[in-house]
């Protein structure tokens, strides 16, 4: 199976489809003070709160201290699985906000976030594509919207290690995972290569599909994003 980066287009778009929303409920992210302040990418889409935990994540700050970080993601955990890790800033529930304009089959703007119109979720499935977790986006919108859907991108894949350079180890007090730098011809790890079509890269916001993926929503006609092959195996080594 090939593996591609997915990332808005560049060139001039041919969909107006525009939207602006946030994710129903957030953890704030920490001040650490070995690290500063800090707020991981993390957006689970699929995770629903309700009572207590949901009223105080509903209104997001940008961070807190690392006690009430603790006691809130502690509030949090037992509601993921092992695939869903939970990061600083991390958000859930659906996108909830306004739109206006109309949908290509994908859209990824801004690149972090994978959305799908319906006959596009339909052709996945078809298609026999694994894991595809699409949660209904809230969008008010004067114009009648087709359903669109928010993709849940689990930090499933990691970079290939020939093709990073870490500075400095993770942090003791508050879990971050140090800096790190990618090659910009970087490679997937083939030896943690995951079975779903569309996921996220461990420690960075780039997802990635599977040409079933790529194959299933072009029939469909084109999105304004570009699809760019990522090799499993590095071109040049980063950590000498
Ligand atoms: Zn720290």
């Amino acid at each position: 199976m090939r593996y591609f980066e997915v990332a808005p287009a560049k060139a001039s778009w041919r969909w107006s489809g525009q939207y602006k929303a946030e994710h129903r409920w957030s953890l704030p992210g920490v001040d650490c003070p070995r690290c500063g302040p800090w707020a991981g990418m993390s957006a689970y889409p699929s995770v629903s709160l309700v009572g207590e935990v949901a009223r105080m994540l509903e209104q997001a700050r940008p961070t807190t201290t690392l006690e009430e970080y603790g006691r809130l993601a502690a509030s949090v955990a037992p509601l993921l699985t092992a695939s869903q890790p939970l990061t600083p800033g991390c958000s859930f529930g659906p996108l909830v906000g306004t739109a206006q304009g109309e949908f290509g089959p994908v859209t990824a703007w801004p690149s972090w976030e994978l959305i799908l119109r319906e006959d596009a979720l339909v052709a996945l499935r078809e298609a026999g594509a694994h894991d595809v977790l699409a949660v209904p986006v809230e969008l008010r919108a004067q114009e009648t919207l087709p359903t669109l859907y928010l993709v849940e991108t689990r930090p499933l894949g990691q970079v290939h290690r020939g093709s990073t350079r870490t500075t400095g180890g993770p942090c003791g007090e508050c879990g971050h995972p140090g800096e790190f730098e990618v090659a910009q011809d970087w490679a997937l790890n083939q030896a943690a290569l995951p079975s779903a079509d569309v996921f996220r890269v461990e420690g960075t916001a780039v997802t990635v599909v599977s040409e079933r993926f790529v194959a299933a929503v072009s029939r469909l006609g084109g999105s304004d994003v570009e699809y760019r092959e990522v090799p499993s195996t590095p071109f040049r080594n980063l950590s000498m």
